[in-house]
Order: C-alpha cells, then sequence, then structure tokens
C-alpha cells in the first residue's frame, strides 16, 4: 500500500500513447495497472496544494481558502483570460502574471467530445489535449500574450465550441474530425481581431491514444467526500479521470486529499 497526496497526474506522451503517472515523482505508472484491481481509500486528511495547511474542503482544485483568494494562479482571469486585468495594474501578484502571461499563447484545435477551440500558454499543448482526453489536435497560430488569446478566443467561440463534454469524452472515441480542414476554413475567414494578432504556424496533426481497454456502458462517478473508499478495476485513463468498471475518479478535482492506494 501506497499513501499518496493526490495532484493533477503528470502525464507524457510517448510514440503517440498517452502514459498518466498517479504521483508527481512519476514513479508510479498508472498504465501498468490496466486490468487490475485498483483501491483508493480517503484517509481523511487534506492538505492545501499552495501552502500545505491542513484544511476540511478545498477551493478551485486544492486550494485553501485564503490561498484560493489570494494567487494570481486562482484568480477568475486564469479562466476567462479575456478579462485579464494586469494593464489596471490590480493582478494579484504582478511578477507571477508577468512571468505567466506575458509570453506566447498558442490557440489551437481538438476533438475531444468534438471539435473545439482553445487556448494555452506556451507553444506545447500537448498537455493541454492529454487533460481534456482529445485524440487529436492541431495548433492555428500563437498570440504574444494571454489577454490577447482570451480576445481570440472569444471571437473564435462564435464559430467553434469550447468547452468539452466529459460525459460523453468518457463514454467513446469521439467521430474523426477533419482538423487540417478546419484550421484551413478558420484560416481563411478569420475576424479582424483574430487577423491582426494571430501568426499562424506549421500545421500538423498531433494525435493521441489513450490507455482503455474499455469505456463504461453509463459514466458515474465517483466522490471521495461521499465515499472513501473507491475501488475497482481499472478499465482506462483518459483526460484526468480514471475509468473504473465502478465508476469514473476525476482525480484533479480532489487534489490535495491524502488517500491509500494499492492494487492487485
Ligand atoms: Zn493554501
Amino acid at each position: 500500500m501506497t499513501t499518496l497526496k493526490i495532484r493533477k497526474m503528470p502525464a507524457q506522451l510517448k510514440n503517440g500513447k498517452v502514459q498518466y503517472f498517479l504521483d508527481t515523482d512519476k514513479s508510479i505508472l498508472l498504465n501498468e495497472f490496466l486490468g487490475a484491481k485498483l483501491s483508493f481509500s480517503f484517509t481523511g486528511k487534506i492538505n492545501c496544494i499552495a501552502c500545505d495547511r491542513s484544511i476540511k474542503k478545498t477551493f478551485n482544485q486544492g486550494h485553501c481558502f485564503p490561498c484560493f483568494q489570494s494567487l494570481a494562479s486562482c484568480d477568475s482571469c486564469i479562466v476567462k483570460p479575456e478579462t485579464c486585468h494586469f494593464h489596471k495594474g490590480t493582478c494579484r501578484e504582478p511578477d507571477w502574471g508577468q512571468e505567466h502571461c506575458f509570453q506566447d499563447h498558442t490557440i489551437y484545435l481538438a476533438n475531444s467530445s468534438g471539435l473545439k477551440v482553445g487556448i494555452t500558454r506556451g507553444i506545447n499543448p500537448n498537455t493541454r489535449w492529454i487533460d481534456q482526453g482529445a485524440t487529436a489536435g492541431i495548433i492555428v497560430g500563437t498570440v504574444k500574450d494571454r489577454l490577447t488569446a482570451g480576445k481570440v478566443e472569444v471571437s473564435l467561440k462564435k464559430q467553434f465550441a469550447d468547452k468539452t463534454n466529459w460525459r460523453k469524452m468518457l463514454s467513446s472515441d469521439p467521430e474523426e474530425v477533419d482538423l487540417v480542414g478546419e484550421r484551413k476554413k478558420l484560416l481563411e475567414d478569420l475576424p479582424d481581431l483574430v487577423s491582426k494578432h494571430l501568426e499562424p504556424s506549421a500545421s500538423k496533426v498531433q494525435k493521441i491514444k489513450f490507455p482503455i481497454l474499455q469505456y463504461p456502458e453509463k459514466v458515474k462517478s465517483h466522490n471521495f467526500d461521499k465515499t472513501p473508499e473507491v475501488s475497482g478495476v481499472l478499465h482506462g485513463i483518459k483526460g484526468q479521470y480514471v475509468i473504473l468498471d465502478s465508476g469514473v475518479l476525476n482525480l484533479r478535482k480532489f487534489s490535495g486529499y491524502q488517500v491509500a492506494f494499492d492494487a492487485s
């Protein structure tokens, strides 16, 4: 048995296939347990993922209330980048903002539960695509900072979905989408706002294969707050979900929870 503090699962792409680790040290490769019976037992202890204080409940995936209210990474502009307020001098942590929000951001199209548009910090969206359970993605181009990325996304949301239907994503592989064709159409008919800021880059579809033996017939989620003991046979891993024959577990949602993990 291993005691773990749950975090967003580190994942990496190896020859187009996703490898998931259960711990941040990457010592437990979860893929190796496909078909095995796993058990997770919540010990009742929760610690803030930012300051480590002991807490009773979490905010914004693993934070204590003070961190949720004071960290720039927990501000609402992280979810809605078009509301970036750095230029007003009101960034919660200007140094953090300067480092994270004033760098190239990537605009992409991906196929998670269907075609969607999204943005991500940096120039490599693989991690984002894995987290969304996308089976394919293509970079449209880059913009210079987060606020611009947010404005571009808002503009493109008029043509494309920007949300993943997680139940659908966990029920099947999505129908194939012609991402090269969709990208071409998008670039041919760009709104003015987008064409002013977007620098199109090389277009190559990244296919992503998730470790899945079997999709659930009905998606039912486990919740450590209601049922501390969760066990079942590992049928797959997709997005940040562990798919057991007894239900799915959104590990990221329980960031900061301490669990005892066992496999047989
Ligand atoms: Zn905290």
